[in-house]
């Protein structure tokens, strides 16, 4: 009940009908024409029963009688074809509504910056994209219509009644206010035993899950007693909440009822009144009659439609939440990157993912331009974050970043992304075709110069082996390639968007020596004409950097040319040769 009392934000529903109803003007005066016809009609028909009984009981010819009678069939049907058609096009107008409204939340996620995305998991976030904006789908095709068109057939249907008489007209206006009233005030008993089952059905489905999964560890332990006891257990639990849950339910609907018979009743005793008066005729008794009856349906209807307004609105609360979310980062004034190779500098940067940890500290190196450095370090020392703050995927807590001299802060996101590859130590593979993959669905990049540079990177063989060439799909995960061939289509992407700094982290798990000596191949081709970053996890890619740069724990411990420390024999580096790389980094 608490939240029925809640403050509704109207003036925020309002903006959000009007921004995604505004391109569908059209769609939407068919609508409110459909809905005002058929208001119409369901006001007219009671007013033709009138006159039929009226005229039936005066006049001998039947000939006036048939018309009447034809005359209500035909609205009737006008009536129902009307609703058909007024439903279609308010289903089509919530689909529209809230595709789009789907589409713009689904965009600024992926706008959203890493720090969003690992502060909310992806259940939480589809959850946002489908299962709020679901529903939201009844509040944009129905809500504004159907509650207008509904207010507005009791208030003609009053009016009408007002005409009859004061009388008529002010006992049922205080009908409606007391079935109103009568039924919310049920609800407030209902309303919490329904939530009460959900929490206990989500709560059983969570520990079935669970254990589903668990099966394996749950029986080689010898829990299974316990896990069917606890089982037993939330039985014996929902039980009774389901029975008080459907108890909830028919009493509403039974006080539903009752309201509704009171409402007859009252318009019973007060048209026999006037009957017996002699102020209004038979006709009018029975058509004020009609006219209760057929009020319980608009009332029952405003009422839903303020529950689905209250289920609306912790979603619309949530939605327009997560569409203000701000990135944290924000795309520069726009200068341009030069083209070609690009030099990085790193000027005394620090950074944290969270405010009390440094992951980097003090980083500070320049690196010329077609040079490249070989990144070396324990797990867990920064590695892949430095590489990530070149990609702006987060800023430096201090210092700045540049490339050829300019601050990526100062550059746009596009600009910074398309002229920076990254290859990632987890390579994703989509579902998608194998064009689809390479390219990322820029369809401006043609088949031969695709095919150009599989086969430089030596992946000719594994295309002709393609049952549909670049339209062969593929599994997302990369299910079906080798870790090798998912490594070098990493590659190729790489190669086709030209970058002119390339960084690569480098996978840690270990290859075939024949899929190595691709991966050595194709690195070399990469690496011409850029300014290459490797994150080594293995000697033989180290042997092609230029300089060295070893982390621990965030700072850096040694720089330097690679030549010169590989000679110096106080060098970690030195070591490194000496003893293996894991030795000295695990
Ligand atoms: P590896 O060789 O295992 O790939 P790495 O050198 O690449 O290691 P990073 O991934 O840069 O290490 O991680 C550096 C530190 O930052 C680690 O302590 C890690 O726990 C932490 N870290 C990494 N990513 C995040 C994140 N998204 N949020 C918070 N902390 C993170
Ligand atoms: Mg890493």
């Amino acid at each position: 009940m608490r939240e029925l009392n809640r403050k509704i934000p109207l003036k925020e529903y309002a903006g959000l009908l009007r921004s995604y109803l505004k391109p569908q003007r059209k769609s939407i005066i068919w609508l409110s024409v459909l809905l005002i016809s058929g208001i119409i009609m369901q006001l007219i028909n009671p007013q033709i029963i009138r006159y039929f009984i009226d005229t039936a009981k005066t006049q001998e010819s039947t000939t006036p009688l048939v018309y009447a009678a034809v005359l209500f069939i035909v609205v009737s049907l006008v009536h129902q074809g009307l609703t058909v058609a007024a439903a279609y096009i308010g289903e089509n107008v919530g689909w529209i509504a809230t595709n789009k409204l789907r589409g713009d939340v689904a965009e600024h996620c992926m706008k959203l910056d890493m720090s969003f995305h690992k502060s909310h998991t992806s259940g939480a976030i589809i959850e946002r994209v489908d299962g709020d904006i679901n529903n939201l789908a009844n509040f944009f095709s129905n809500f504004a219509v159907s509650l207008l068109s509904n207010l507005l057939l009791v208030a003609g249907m009053l009016v009408l009644l007002f005409r009859e008489g004061w009388a008529v007209g002010l006992s049922m206006t205080g009908f409606i206010v007391f079935a109103i009233y009568a039924i919310q005030y049920i609800r407030r008993f209902a309303v919490p035993h329904w939530g009460n089952l959900r929490a206990m059905s989500s709560r059983f489905y969570g520990f079935l899950g669970e254990h589903l999964e668990g099966t394996e560890d749950t029986r080689a332990n010898g829990a299974t007693g316990f896990v069917m006891q606890r089982f037993h257990s939330l039985l014996r639990e929902w039980l009774p909440l389901r029975v008080k849950a459907f108890l909830g339910w028919a009493s509403m609907w039974i006080t539903t009822l009752l309201v509704f018979a009171i409402g007859n009743a009252v318009a019973f005793a007060v048209t026999a009144y006037l009957w017996k008066l002699g102020s209004i005729s038979l006709g009018t008794v029975y058509m004020i009659f009609y006219y209760s009856e057929l009020m319980a349906k608009p009332i029952e209807q405003i009422r839903t439609q303020m529950e689905d307004l209250q289920k609306a609105d912790a979603s619309i609360v949530r939605v327009r939440e997560l569409l203000q979310t701000q990135s944290a980062i924000r795309d520069g004034v726009g200068v341009p990157l030069p083209s070609g190779p690009l030099a990085v500098t790193f000027d005394d940067v620090s950074f944290g993912y969270d405010d009390d940890l440094t992951t980097l500290n003090h980083i500070h190196f320049h690196l010329q331009r077609g040079k490249v450095l070989g990144l070396l370090g324990r797990t867990g020392s920064g590695k892949t974050t430095l590489a990530r703050m070149l990609l702006r995927f987060y800023d430096p807590r201090s210092g700045a970043i540049r490339l050829d001299g300019i601050d990526v802060r100062d550059t746009t996101l596009p600009e910074l992304r398309s002229r920076v590859g990254f290859v990632t130590q987890n390579i994703e593979i989509f579902q998608g075709t194998v064009r689809d993959n390479l390219t990322f669905f820029q369809d401006d990049i043609d088949d031969q110069r695709i095919i150009a540079v599989l086969e430089g990177l030596g992946l000719g063989q594994w295309y002709q082996s393609l049952p549909k060439g670049l339209d062969t799909p593929l599994e997302s995960n990369g299910g079906g390639l080798s870790a090798g061939e998912a490594q070098l289509i990493s590659f190729a992407r790489v190669f086709l968007s030209d970058p002119g700094l390339i960084i690569l982290d480098e996978a840690s798990s270990r290859l075939d020596p024949a899929t190595e000596q691709k991966l050595e191949h194709a690195i070399s081709r990469l690496l011409v004409g850029r300014t290459c970053i490797v994150i080594a996890h293995r000697l033989a890619t180290i042997q092609r950097a230029d300089e060295i740069l070893i982390l621990e724990e965030g700072r850096i411990i040694e720089l330097g040319d690679r030549v010169r420390l590989a000679a110096d024999t106080r060098s970690r580096y030195n070591q490194m040769l000496q003893v293996g790389m894991e030795e000295v980094l695990v």
